[in-house]
């Protein structure tokens, strides 16, 4: 038995104590697991634009989060200990919390029409637990967990319905991809759109949810996928993952639309948009084809809206939104990790920079400079490192 069992662990942890701050490493405590909770070692987290949305944006796009906070929602690791009444989990397991729970029981867990379990929803969101408390603290004070998350921290507590057991030869600091940005791009293409066969298609956004989007419209062997980004640095790995054309908006005086309509003679069949703006939601909706064009929206915004034409509408287009890709967290996502174990999906091309916790602040600025696609965080110095400092309540 660990000797951390049922004891508060110490240890470190990225946290943000205000908004539009950068984040501070702190030392933390993290209380043991409650009742249906699992406490686990995190080994490896992605950080993704969602985090960073969050941090800077919170107020504008983003509905306010109370602060201090560890944010990070993209991560795996290993179960340290499970609390009171928890059955599928056990010590040593390797997992990967996830934001979206999946309780197996709930009308909508049991409607095959929607991935949005409704279990502990309204406390994670405001960043607490099913008790109304987080587990972490720090100096004496409640700690906020992002998303029942809180993956910038060498350890964390998290609902058991929030927590995919995965195979143990799984590796960790690549599988994290699929907490968030990855199965939420790779779905978005061939969950929610339902990507067809010889289908034309156009992705905007090419950062890890952009390019998993583009990874899922190859898997679903559409004949033409138009990567769309203001970024033309983005253009080679897109083609990597099976672009057959790339566009940068900004080389073109027409709007993108248009430039995808007459490059399609129409219209595309499918648009994701992995970017998180509504006039690009709006141009992603009038590039598709009139009659049976699809929409994805994958890009996050909580407070804004899009434009829609009504005529546009009319005319047969069907607009859809995305959260996690469609996927149900718990039982899809060890599948996923088949998956790429099986070399059916690519996960190591989307990381373009490993950091460790303390450098969580440099991950931030790849991000936003374009630099990076994922940088993944390695929060232990092995996965068998020695047991954290304990400490009594
Ligand atoms: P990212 O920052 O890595 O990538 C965004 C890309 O969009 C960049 O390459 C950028 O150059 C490009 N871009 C910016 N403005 C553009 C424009 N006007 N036209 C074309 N391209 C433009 O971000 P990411 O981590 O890939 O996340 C993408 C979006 O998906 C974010 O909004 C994020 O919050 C959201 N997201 C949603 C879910 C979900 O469940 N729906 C999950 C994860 C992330
Ligand atoms: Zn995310
Ligand atoms: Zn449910």
């Amino acid at each position: 038995m660990m000797a951390t069992i049922g004891r508060v662990i110490r240890c470190k942890a990225a946290v943000a104590w205000e908004p539009r701050k950068p984040l501070s490493i702190e030392e933390v405590e993290v209380a043991p697991p409650k009742a249906h909770e699992v406490r686990i070692k995190v080994v490896a987290t992605g950080v993704c634009h969602t985090d960073w949305e969050y941090l800077y944006e919170t107020g504008k796009g983003m509905t306010f989060r109370p602060f201090p906070l560890v944010l990070g929602h993209e991560a795996a690791g290993i179960v340290e200990s499970v609390g009171p009444e928890v059955t599928k989990f056990s010590p040593g397991d390797k997992v990967i919390p996830l934001f979206l729970p999946y309780c197996g029981e709930c009308v909508r867990c049991r409607s095959n029409k929607t991935n949005l379990c409704r279990k502990n929803w309204a406390n994670t969101q405001v960043g607490i637990l099913a008790d109304g408390t987080s587990r972490i603290s720090c100096k004496g004070q409640q700690v906020y967990q992002f998303l029942g998350v809180s993956s910038f921290c060498q350890y964390t507590v998290v609902p058991d319905t929030s927590l995919a057991k995965i195979r143990s030869d799984a590796p960790l600091d690549k599988v994290c991809l699929f907490g968030c940005g990855v199965s939420t791009g790779y779905g978005a293409a061939v969950k929610t759109g339902k990507v067809e066969k010889d289908s034309s298609c156009a992705v905007f956004g090419l950062g890890a949810v952009g390019l998993a989007a583009i990874m899922g419209c190859k898997v679903a062997m559409a004949k033409r996928i138009i990567g769309v980004d203001i970024n033309s640095d983005k253009f080679e790995k897109a083609r990597e993952f099976g672009a057959t054309d790339c566009v940068n908006p900004r080389e073109h005086s027409k709007s993108i639309q248009q430039v995808l309509v007459e490059m399609t003679e129409g219209g595309v069949d499918y648009a994701l948009e992995c970017v998180g703006s509504p006039a690009i939601m709006s141009a992603a909706f009038e590039s598709t084809t009139e009659a049976s064009g699809t929409c994805v929206i994958a890009g996050w915004t909580e407070t804004e809206s899009m434009d829609v034409k009504v005529i546009k509408m009319l005319m047969g287009r069907t607009l859809k939104g995305t959260y996690f890709g469609g996927w149900k967290s718990v039982i899809d996502v060890p599948n996923l990790v088949d998956d790429y174990m099986n070399s059916k999906l690519k996960l190591d091309e989307f990381i373009t920079h490993n950091l460790l916790l303390d450098e969580i602040n440099v991950a931030f600025d790849l991000l936003k400079s374009g630099e990076g696609i994922r940088t993944v965080i390695r929060l232990q110095d092995s996965e068998e490192d020695k047991e954290p400092t304990t400490t009594t309540k």
